[in-house]
């Protein structure tokens, strides 16, 4: 460990690396859900060039390194484990070039990505990834998570917005793969080996981001239904009505609803009782149009019986209103404690015997528990929380149920936040065992040494 710290200092300079007590522990030793250990040594690349040199020389002295972001993750992706290293692309925090004719942004990797959102703003376009982490989470993490976030339905999750980017491989090859152009067919789609893999396979520095034109309109309403299959039938006419303008469509079922009203400071803007209500957004680029399109459409919904009753904001405290209803999990440790969440994947056709399924199972194993569902059916993502009076509180046989409830209705463990360590064994439930193999072959392919974030997204992968 000395010989490759001092190789570090002696090929890149003394401030390239903290070690020790040098480490400033509250930032690099946990994320939002996992304390790890204060890593031995933190290395604060400026450029590939440097993060190449420090991975040349770790994979020489086969040291484990951690790539660190933001360290906002849900999955424990960036926690380091005993003896590991940490590269943090802090440094790196470089907007490069706006091109407003090809509609890209090119970035560092740790350009923050509320930075990132208000360069385009400034820009008059829209960088439209959005969550709630925006203020501190990276670029170059929210690819590596392929995060998602409030308007996936309109313009996809991260995999989408990325054109091209620049990544460090374990050995220290740089592979750029800066690519501007919507079409590019030549080969295979590398940038796709790093996103979304957590910083297992490589470590990236740049990236070339899509932005888009900013909408001019933005239309919400609260409705309710009393079928699922009424709500499909509304997400289909939404579709079918505003041509590609939807931007969310969140369905939140009768105990939801009923658990979220105990934060609301006004009156609810529909009363509870219905099995579903539905708060659906669209964003538009003529103002005028858009309101008479999308007052056309709840009432049409009206009259078919698909919805039951709906309210369409008339000013942006009644927007804000109805989201304060779909976001009052972020009150429930409050309101709905002690719980458990989940953020996962199904086929949108057959979420509600999901969500049947699920309530029965965990009512089979605690008479008292709750259990609450909501979610952006149209992306196939659904978030449970469960809740239960009992100590210790049974978190391992809550996912145990609710995860093997996923695998029987062919769903995903993860929606949007990654395996990291924290899901690693239900990685099977939604992964063949074929699947599973060839990440390992990749992962090995790339990273024979196993250093690059070893034991993350796949465990052990010499066994
Ligand atoms: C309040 C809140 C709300 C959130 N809401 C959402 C949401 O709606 N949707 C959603 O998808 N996620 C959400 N997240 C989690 C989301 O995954 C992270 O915010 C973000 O994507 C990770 O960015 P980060 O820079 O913090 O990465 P970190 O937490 O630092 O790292 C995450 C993973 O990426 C790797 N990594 C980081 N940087 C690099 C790099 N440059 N190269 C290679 N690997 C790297 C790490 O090793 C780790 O495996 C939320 C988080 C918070 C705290």
């Amino acid at each position: 460990m000395i010989n490759l710290i001092d190789d570090l200092k002696n090929a890149l300079g003394s401030d390239i690396v903290k070690t020790g007590d040098e480490v400033p522990e509250h930032q690099h030793t946990k994320d939002f859900a996992l304390r790890g250990v204060r890593p031995f040594a933190v290395a604060y690349p400026r450029s590939a060039g440097d993060v190449s040199v420090i991975l040349r020389l770790c994979n020489q002295h086969h040291q484990a390194v951690v790539p660190q972001g933001g360290m906002t993750g849900l999955a424990g992706g960036a926690v380091a484990a005993e003896g590991q290293l940490a590269l943090s692309l802090s440094r790196m925090g470089e907007i490069e070039e706006i091109d407003l004719a090809a509609g890209t942004m090119t970035v560092q990797a740790g350009v923050a990505l509320q930075t990132v959102q208000e360069a385009a703003d400034r820009a008059d376009m829209l960088f439209p990834l959005d969550l709630g982490g925006r203020g501190s989470c990276q670029v170059g993490g929210m690819a590596s998570t392929n995060a998602g976030g409030n308007r996936v339905l309109r313009y996809g999750m991260a995999r989408a917005l990325i054109l091209g980017l620049e990544a460090v491989l374990p050995d220290g090859t740089i592979i750029n793969n800066l690519n501007k152009m919507l079409k590019n067919n030549a080969g295979y789609d590398l940038k796709q080996l790093f996103i979304g893999s957590e910083g297992t396979l490589g470590v990236i520095t740049r990236l070339i981001l899509r932005i888009f034109p900013k909408p001019r309109s933005v239309s919400t309403a609260l409705c309710s239904s009393r079928s699922y299959a009424d709500v499909l039938a509304f997400l289909q006419l939404s579709n079918q009505t505003l041509a590609g303008a939807l931007s969310a469509f969140e369905v939140m079922w009768a105990d939801f609803y009923e658990v979220a009203q105990r934060s609301q400071k006004r009156g609810l803007p529909l009363p509870s009782g219905e099995p579903f209500y539905v708060l659906v957004e669209a964003l538009g680029g003529d103002p005028l149009s858009d309101k008479e399109k999308f007052e056309g459409l709840i009432a049409r919904a009206l009259e078919d019986g698909v919805l039951t009753d709906g309210v369409v904001a008339q000013s942006l405290r009644d927007a804000e209103a109805f989201w304060a209803l779909r976001d009052s999990p972020g009150e429930f440790r409050q309101t709905y404690w002690p719980n458990t969440a989940f953020d996962v994947s199904l086929p949108i056709g057959e979420i509600d015997d999901f969500v049947e399924a699920c309530r029965d199972r965990l009512r089979s194993a605690w008479p008292d528990v709750n259990s609450v569902y909501f979610g952006h059916i149209a992306d196939s993502n659904i978030h449970i929380v469960v809740q239960l009076d009992q100590k210790p509180f049974p978190k391992r046989a809550i996912e145990e149920i609710v995860y093997e409830t996923v695998r029987d209705y062919r769903g995903s463990v993860s929606a949007e936040h990654g395996i990291g360590v924290v899901k690693l064994d239900f990685l099977e439930f939604s992964r063949t065992p074929e699947e599973i193999a060839l990440m390992r072959t990749l992962k090995l392919a790339i990273d024979p040494h196993n250093i690059l974030n070893p034991g993350k997204v796949l465990g052990d992968v010499s066994s």
